[in-house]
């Protein structure tokens, strides 16, 4: 059997294939919570045949389905959860279905559909002996806050694989090469002591300032970084009431490098002397 005629084999799928994506579009789900999701790649692989380890890592919707026992191991990824606030009807203007409810900004309905194409496809190839060895769909996710993958390579999901062919969705349809930023998340928080804004402002200390003065101080460091550097935050807790002092603040950051020892600060060039004025 050619490559061609997998091809077409698969686009006859097309229709179960489309609802599917259509489901997961239309059922938003965020990182860690996309239940239903998980659920409609797992069942979908289960029923194709594959065998499907759920709760791997320790998260319940990271999965692991395999069809094979021989070698080589060829996997493909697929990412399925939501963005926050991105709730969006099926069209190219701005439309929010709910507004400020989630939806699928980046396209992981299609990337979670489109590599369960894929992972058919070879596992089809291999159940007819035009292919040797076995495949595997790494569900990840929680991709868009970068955790799904870490977890389940930690926890040894992919020691066994030989390859993985990934892919996203985009605007155009080619193959790629290059790699991705390294990131480093975290979360600061402030505490203050809190007063009544109007009435005592002197007796109180805003852990707000301490955000406001960390995000004033990162546009400052801009300037002090290599051009791959991407440095980007939120405040994630900026106080109740404008008449009350903020007793806890908290900022999320990311930072991002080629390589994560770059988006770290170098001892060494952070215990540096200025140098003296010429
Ligand atoms: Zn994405």
């Amino acid at each position: 059997m050619s490559k061609q005629d997998l091809f077409e084999e698969i686009d006859g799928e097309r229709d179960w294939l489309t609802d599917v994506s259509e489901q997961l579009w239309e059922n938003p789900e965020v990182a860690l919570q996309e239940h239903d999701s998980a659920a409609l790649l797992r069942d979908a692989l289960r029923e194709e045949g594959f065998t499907v380890e759920s709760g791997v890592a320790g998260i319940d919707t990271a999965f692991v389905a395999r069809y094979g026992d021989d070698d080589p191991v060829v996997g493909t990824m697929g990412e399925f959860d939501a963005l926050p606030g991105m709730s969006q009807a099926a069209k190219a203007e701005r439309e929010p279905i709910e507004a400020g409810e989630p939806g699928h900004g980046c396209g992981h309905n299609l990337f979670g559909t489109g590599s369960l194409a894929g992972a058919i496809a070879v596992k089809r190839a291999i159940e007819r002996g035009d292919a040797e060895g076995s495949v595997v769909y790494l569900g990840t996710p929680a991709e868009e806050v970068g955790a799904g993958k870490t977890y389940m390579i930690r926890d040894g999901a992919f020691d066994d694989v030989d390859a993985v062919v990934s892919w996203h969705p985009d605007w155009i349809n080619a193959p790629n090469k290059g790699s991705c930023l390294a990131v480093d998340s975290f979360d600061v928080a402030f505490t203050g002591e809190t007063a009544h804004a109007a009435k005592s402002p002197e007796a109180g200390r805003s852990a707000l300032d301490g955000v406001q003065l960390l995000g004033t101080g990162i546009e400052y460091m801009r300037e002090h970084v290599a051009d791959a550097v991407r440095i980007h935050y939120v405040v994630t807790d900026g106080g109740q009431a404008a008449n009350v002092v903020p007793e806890e603040a908290a900022m999320e950051v990311m930072v991002r490098a080629p390589t994560a020892s770059r988006s770290r600060p170098s001892p060494s060039a952070c215990a540096t002397p200025p140098r003296a004025r010429r």
